[in-house]
């Protein structure tokens, strides 16, 4: 498996690539901005892109998804709890001072439980609502990695104060659905560099049994 996470756009948004080198397929997950530059990436390893997977639709990470899918005619996969979000990109770009990209809706609803991703690396939806109400994470149990989107971050966590934002679920959303999943599972985060769920079940200061945030 090709496994690529690198920061796109203005504000190092984390973009992954999954590819499967035998049946020349990828997905990707938060093309957040250089949608050229992932097309790029994608052709120079032979892969044809099957699934843009949005983990929630700030600009930060949803940005490219249009522009990769005329590339490449992959759909767009969103939570709908974030539609309202997509609705407001010409908002977002506003208070980020980007750029308002042409946009569509999703072409598929995700939802908990829902299988995504290619068959020979299949990831299931998890809702971590928190960050926003149609954050998901994709957890990818045969390669022991989840992407977490903005939901969990190296010793931080997501934050809440954004519209739809909910410090009280995004603890809700760690603590049963990432913080469920074995100790040795990698996490692409959102932003910044990867951790383990170990890792931050040990330390992240958001996440202790003491912790005045809980
Ligand atoms: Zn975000």
């Amino acid at each position: 498996m090709i496994i690529e996470a690198f920061p796109v756009g203005p504000l190092a948004s984390i973009c992954t690539i999954l590819g499967d080198e035998r049946s020349g397929e990828a997905i990707v997950i938060d093309p957040g901005a250089e949608a050229n530059r992932i097309e790029r990436r994608l052709h120079d390893k032979n892969l044809t892109l099957k699934q843009i997977i949005v983990t929630h639709a700030h600009l930060d990470h949803i940005g490219g998804a249009f522009k990769l899918k005329s590339l490449t005619g992959a759909p767009i996969y969103l939570n709908d709890k974030d539609l309202p979000l997509l609705q407001k990109l010409g908002e977002q770009a506003a208070w980020l001072g980007m750029e308002e990209p042409d946009s569509a809706p999703p072409d598929v609803l995700l939802a908990e439980g829902d299988t995504v991703g290619l068959a020979s690396c299949p990831a299931k939806v998890l809702c971590t609502p928190g960050h926003t109400q149609g954050s998901v994470s994709l957890y990818f149990e045969g390669l022991n990695l989840v992407v977490a989107g903005d939901t969990l971050f190296a010793g931080s966590i997501g934050r809440t104060d954004l519209p739809g934002g909910s410090f009280a679920d995004i603890i809700q959303s760690i603590r049963t659905k990432l913080l469920t999943l074995p100790d040795e599972t990698r996490v692409i985060c959102g932003h910044g560099p990867m951790t383990t769920i170990g890792e931050e079940r040990e330390g992240n200061p958001y996440l202790q049994a003491n912790s005045q945030f809980v």
